[in-house]
């Protein structure tokens, strides 16, 4: 709504906001979207956001959709609860204050929902016709729904082996779906061969400027989560921390593409802007599978860019990402937070979704239950103190990995 300009997040190129872009046409890097955040912040303020709806448009200052009466495209995705997880801290050596972010609740059943929202209302904004993109499954689900809602052509490649639900979901939703044999990275080389002569957006992770914006609204959530007072009867919100700092000690979050940490970080940037909270920031923590680690094994190594990961497998298939385009940009906030980088096991991870589920209730994701191993991985290497808020990210909903668990 305020948006001033596109800059790359590398070479900081800047881009025009009002026509279609991609990546930075000088280094190939990603663009990030900037703000007036000025003109933002006088009417965006946590008390004004008391009466908003109850999705993410309730940040429209700082999301880059001009005409929101006509363009959003929307399933009021977003401000998902916070909810709190005694039983499960209780299964832990050290006491915390434990919080499960559920974005398993987003329509779609993914927080890919809150990237696709933005992603597509800014495509309909821009004119698109026809949308194209690589992914691992819940991406292409998500892009399925938000392109049918809009009136747009979808157009997916997926590995054969994504989930059966993702499949089904955008065959049904009316996309073109195309299965290939073999990985994201490979399916994102057949939308960038075609996408041309095909007048296809390709609105791959982190090649346009908006799906990041999308997801960083789960930095602004977590804010007001921990500050707003409790509404009635509500999960929702949380008088959560007392003392000065308004966001939680560590963020621990599963790792694909980076888009969700990337944003959040850029979240907690533009609160600081706009003044509502100083420089300190929450301890972002990355999980991945071992069988494709491609941050962590950067993170460990001390490299800025993450070399491409080889043989990956792993049944978490949004972490089925061999190498990442925001690979800087994820391992800058880790270290720039003083957060780090953890791989669990598959078997780890799916018998986290059993655990997570029976002290929680929720059934996670696999990709959202690898939170769980690799908080017990940090506690084991002191790396959490006790009483300090943690919170775990899990992602999307078990329902679409029924093959998992049989
Ligand atoms: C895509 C996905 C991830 C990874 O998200 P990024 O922000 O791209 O790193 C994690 N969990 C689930 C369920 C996903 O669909
Ligand atoms: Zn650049």
């Amino acid at each position: 709504m305020n948006v001033t300009h596109l800059e790359c997040a590398l070479c900081s190129k800047l881009h025009e906001a009002s026509t279609l872009q991609n990546l930075c046409v000088e280094c190939g890097k990603p663009l990030l979207v900037r703000y007036d955040l000025d003109i933002a912040a006088k009417t965006l303020t946590p008390e004004s956001l008391a009466s908003r709806e109850s999705s993410l448009w309730r940040y429209r200052e700082v999301l880059p959709v001009e005409d929101t009466a006509n363009n959003i495209v929307s399933f009021g995705e977003g401000w998902t609860p916070l909810l709190k997880a005694d039983e499960l801290a209780k299964s832990l050596p050290i006491k915390l204050n434990l919080f499960i972010k559920d974005e398993g609740q987003n329509p779609t059943q993914s927080f890919k929902a809150r990237g696709m929202t933005a992603a597509i209302s800014m495509a309909k904004e821009l004119g698109v016709k026809k949308v194209a993109v690589p992914s691992a499954g819940n991406a292409a689900g998500a892009m399925a729904a938000y392109a049918a809602r809009a009136g747009m052509e979808a157009f997916i490649f997926m590995p054969s082996d994504t989930p059966r639900a993702n499949v089904v979901e955008c065959e049904q939703t009316g996309a073109n779906v195309t299965l290939i044999d073999g990985l994201i990275t490979d399916c994102g080389k057949i939308v960038a061969e075609r996408k041309e002569a095909e007048g296809w957006f390709d609105v791959s992770t982190l090649k346009e400027p908006y799906r990041v914006e999308g997801k960083k609204t789960m930095g602004y959530e977590l804010f007001e989560q921990f500050n707003s007072p409790p509404s009635e009867g509500g999960v929702a919100a949380f008088r959560g921390r007392g003392g000065s700092f308004p966001l939680p000690d560590v963020i621990i979050y599963p790792t694909g593409g980076g888009t969700g940490l990337i944003g959040m970080w850029k979240a907690f940037d533009e609160m600081e802007q706009m003044g509502w909270i100083d420089s300190k920031r929450p301890r972002m923590v990355t999980v991945q599978s071992e069988t494709c680690a491609p941050i962590v094994r950067a993170f460990e190594n001390g490299e800025r860019f993450a070399d491409e990961f080889e043989n990956v497998s792993t049944v978490a298939s949004g972490l089925r990402v061999p190498k990442a385009i925001g690979d800087f940009l994820i391992l800058d906030a880790i270290r720039a937070s003083g957060g780090t980088a953890v791989s669990v096991t598959d078997d780890e991870l799916v018998k986290a979704v059993g655990e997570v589920g029976s002290a929680t209730g929720i059934f996670a994701a696999p990709e959202g239950a690898a939170c769980l191993p690799a908080l017990r991985k940090l506690i084991e290497q002191d790396l959490l103190t006790e009483g300090e808020t943690v919170v775990l990210f899990n992602t999307g909903s078990g329902v679409k990995y029924l093959e998992v668990f049989q």
